[in-house]
């Protein structure tokens, strides 16, 4: 018998170039996983996890996904509802948020769905756009363009557009409003359907790291000086994952306060403490969060 070990390896699809690749690399980087060397080939080995990731355009993701050339991809949840690939989405990734929207001319007074009743809409969408006229029972005629659709309805190729925005400065330049928002979108890891239970086990490592790095993401270590009569009253306005940690200050009758914060209600919580009597406020970026 051989004694070579048939080591599992993940096979990663990721962008190649364009607005998700520097976030796809930054999150595995944060999940400890170097693949340095080698970005620039199709290719590339992590030197501590069994990973090799794969550099493929985003539209291409999802079926390679589904035929198990790669195991997992991240890739746009707007790419993976259009492709209606046989894929599960695992995880949200909380990068290249999104929206995929219908546009119509600055001019004009959309009124909801049928607004687009017998209209020619141009997109790169037509699944997802498809999907949307069905559900809302209009009738409209899809034009299927690949890039630079919004301007379409000013060399009056359509009547209104459906495509992907994220601050809308594009549409308005281009003589457009934003009138209705289809599919909010994010980059998500994607897995195939059929997976080894070794896979599956390495996606769940990876999983847990990619959580962890979220949830430090949205959350934030604060530390501050309270004087001991306000303690109480502190102590109660803030979450923490269990209790504050509380420690006494060199200086008689004060305590320091370390706790964690949510970013949603962070201001909030923060004025409040300081009506309260807090001083010294810190507040430091957390690197990972493991609970
Ligand atoms: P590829 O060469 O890989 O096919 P592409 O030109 O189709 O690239 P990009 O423009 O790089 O794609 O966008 C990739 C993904 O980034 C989109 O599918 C979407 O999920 C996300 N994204 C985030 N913000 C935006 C935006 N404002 N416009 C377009 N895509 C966005
Ligand atoms: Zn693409």
């Amino acid at each position: 018998m051989s004694n070579t070990m048939n080591i599992v390896k993940l096979k990663l699809a990721i962008q190649k170039s364009g607005r998700l690749h520097d976030d796809s690399i930054r999150l595995l980087k944060e999940c400890g996983i170097d693949i340095s060397n080698g970005v620039n080939k199709l290719k590339a080995e992590a030197s501590n996890f069994p990973i090799e990731v794969y550099f493929l355009r985003d539209d291409d993701i999802p079926q390679y996904v589904e035929d198990g050339v790669a195991d997992i991809g991240f890739v746009g949840e707007n790419v993976v509802y259009e492709k209606k690939k046989k894929v599960t989405v695992a995880e949200k990734l909380g990068f290249g948020k999104c929206r995929l929207s219908v546009a119509v001319r600055k001019s004009e007074a959309f009124t909801g769905p049928s607004f687009l009743e017998g209209k020619k809409i141009a997109t790169s969408y037509p699944v997802i756009l498809g999907d949307y006229l069905k559900a809302n029972n209009v009738n409209a005629e899809i034009h299927e363009i690949s890039g630079s659709v919004e301007i379409a309805p000013g060399i009056g190729l359509a009547d209104a557009i459906c495509d992907l925005v994220s601050s809308g400065s594009t549409l308005f330049m281009n003589g457009l409003k934003e009138a209705e928002t289809i599919l909010q979108s994010q980059a998500a890891l994607i897995k195939n359907q059929g997976l080894s239970a070794e896979q599956e086990q390495l996606i769940a490592r990876l999983l847990f790291r990619i959580q962890s790095v979220k949830k430090a993401k949205n959350n934030k270590y604060i530390l501050l000086n309270a004087p001991n009569e306000k303690l109480k009253e502190i102590i109660s306005l803030l979450p923490g994952m269990k209790s504050p940690t509380v420690l006494p200050l060199a200086e008689e009758g004060w305590s320091s306060v370390h706790s964690v914060l949510n970013e949603n209600e962070f201001w909030d919580i923060i004025e409040q403490l300081k009506a309260a009597g807090a001083q010294g406020i810190l507040v430091v970026p957390i690197e990972k969060m493991v609970v």
